[in-house]
């Protein structure tokens, strides 16, 4: 009996902060129909929503505890059950350790998922750091602009709205970017690993652009829920 029903596809998006993780997320979203799952977010709206494992989350965060993983398990397990999730999610910020990681695949083997495919963006430190480094903003319209990558056509003179009022993030310098940079490689290359010696794991040149990124990322994604 029983139509015959693909379970929701499992994916990892691994990327350090300015890579364009979110960026590339959303167009995965949009394009294949999948759900972005972000930890803090799931966290949040488990809460928000009251559900049982909520309820053990927000008693554990107002007693200033760490969440523990079966919690998180719990309401990703929970989340996964939605409707909105039937073509697939997109994980992102869990699993962060290999035992993380493990667990997980003892969730989804529960309810016959998998991981199907960890997508690692790969970046070169250096330029990275360029990137983030340079960065700053117009302070009327927050149009985006960069020291080497980016300027103003008339200088000092937003393109956008024609302000000349212009800021810069205080942890946007190279110090700031480089550590974050190295505490990213320390927490991920045990996860790397991990998905690699399970034969999942996709490296993907996050230094091109914003196209060739999405269509390499999109071409590894179709392979999985075209
Ligand atoms: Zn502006």
């Amino acid at each position: 009996m029983g139509a015959q029903t693909t379970p929701p596809a499992v994916f990892i998006l691994l990327g350090p902060p300015g890579a364009g993780k979110g960026t590339q997320a959303r167009m995965l979203e949009e394009k294949f129909g999948l759900v972005q799952l972000s930890t803090g977010d799931l966290l949040r709206a488990a809460v928000a929503a009251g559900t049982e494992a909520g309820k053990q989350a927000k008693a554990v965060m107002e007693a200033g505890g760490l969440v523990s993983d079966d919690i998180v398990l719990a309401i990703l397990r929970d989340r996964m059950g939605d409707a909105d999730t039937k073509r697939g999610v997109i994980l992102d910020g869990f699993p962060r350790t290999a035992g993380q990681a493990e667990a997980l695949d003892g969730l989804l083997a529960s309810t016959g998922q998998r991981v199907n495919s960890v997508i690692s963006m790969e970046v070169e430190d250096a330029p990275m750091i360029a990137r983030v480094a340079g960065r700053y903003t117009c302070a009327d319209c927050g149009e985006g602009y960069h020291d080497t990558f980016k300027q103003p056509a008339k200088a000092g003179v937003c393109d956008k709205c024609g302000g000349t009022d212009f800021k810069r993030r205080a942890d946007d310098n190279a110090e700031t970017a480089g550590a974050r940079l190295n505490a990213y490689h320390a927490q991920t290359a045990p996860l790397i690993a991990y998905y690699k010696g399970r034969g999942v794991l996709e490296e993907v040149d996050a230094m091109a652009d914003i196209a060739t990124v999405r269509d390499a990322m999109q071409a590894r994604v179709a392979q999985v829920v075209g």
